[in-house]
């Protein structure tokens, strides 16, 4: 997997950031993407990268504030021009369904593919065999979720080096070694499945929250993960102004993720207050409490190697 930040900013759009918008890359998982909200001109964005709004198969909506969703017309409509004909599930909080089809129809936008809109609320919002996405409703102004994304532990490999070594012969019944069943070779002596089959793999959790001030839900989606996306709107010097307005700043995203337990905070939705200049000193406050923080910029890139976060950027 690879998390793909299309935009950083918080509000509006400034120079360097745009309006909030993710892609979750399972290409290697055969997922597809997932995006997550949809800032203004989130399209446009995807223009300087390598990214196929077709392959755009679920669309998580944090909530109703405009810097997450005003991006959604033009890029479904355009998602239709580009030859896009499988579906695209947008799973969201109520009145997201009333927004789309509201504006679909005022502006006689056809899609060649079928929308499947879901209101959510909160528990398990998708799941099936690889994948489970459970919601909760975080501390803001109006209705916002987050969103902890479980990959289920994969099976472990099948060991054919060691299989052939144990005097199994190659053809179907590797596989049904590899589909759990236990064999008997013709001289009579048994294969478990168990014993040529590796450890199963652990799978990845990754955390992406919405607008929110500190709260216990957060800590709960956060448990344990690899990866967590949180807010972080201001610095410690206008913390006020995230306590008034239902936003965090890095420092509390830290330690929200600390108190999780989870591995690496990615900090996104800056205040445009905040130049490149401002970015380590503002990251440092966010250090000062967890050891791995990262400032997500415009067209940053995350994955895990090994467990461990690593960035870099995928712009051209
Ligand atoms: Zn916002
Ligand atoms: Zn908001």
């Amino acid at each position: 997997m690879e998390l793909q930040f299309l935009g950083t900013g918080a509000g509006m759009p400034s120079k360097i950031r745009n309006t909030t918008s993710i892609i979750l890359n399972l290409s290697a998982e055969e997922h597809g993407y997932w995006m997550f909200d949809c800032g203004e001109a989130t399209q446009h964005q995807m223009l300087h990268t390598t990214l196929k709004p077709r392959k755009v198969s679920k669309l998580f909506v944090t909530h109703l504030h405009g810097d997450h969703l005003f991006g959604i017309p033009g890029f479904i409509g355009s998602r239709s021009f580009l030859g896009g004909d499988s579906p695209l599930d947008i799973y969201g909080p109520v009145g997201i369904e009333e927004w789309i089809l509201t504006t679909l129809r005022i502006t006689k936008t056809h899609l060649t593919y079928k929308l499947r809109i879901h209101e959510i609320e909160e528990g398990i919002v998708f799941e099936d065999d690889e994948f489970i996405i459970t919601a909760r409703l975080l501390s803001h102004v109006i209705p916002s979720f987050g969103f902890r994304i479980v990959q289920k532990p994969l099976p472990g490999k099948l060991l054919i080096e060691k299989a052939i070594a144990a005097g199994v012969p190659k053809g179907p019944i590797l596989q049904r070694l590899k589909n759990g069943e236990d064999i008997v070779l013709e001289d009579g002596r048994i294969i478990t499945s168990t014993s040529v089959i590796g450890e199963p793999k652990q799978g990845f959790i990754l955390t992406i929250l919405g607008d929110t001030s500190s709260c216990d839900a957060s800590v709960q989606l956060s448990q344990n993960a690899d990866l967590v996306v949180h807010e972080a709107t201001f610095d410690n010097e206008t913390g006020q102004l995230a306590s008034d307005f239902g936003h965090s700043t890095i420092q509390q995203a830290a330690e929200i993720v600390k108190e999780a337990g989870a591995k690496a905070l990615v900090a996104t939705h800056i205040s445009s207050r905040f130049l490149p200049s401002d970015i380590e000193a503002f990251r440092k406050e966010g250090e000062a409490v967890l050891p791995k923080v990262f400032v997500a910029h415009d067209f940053a890139q995350y994955k895990l190697v090994n467990g461990e976060v690593v960035e870099s950027s995928f712009k051209k």
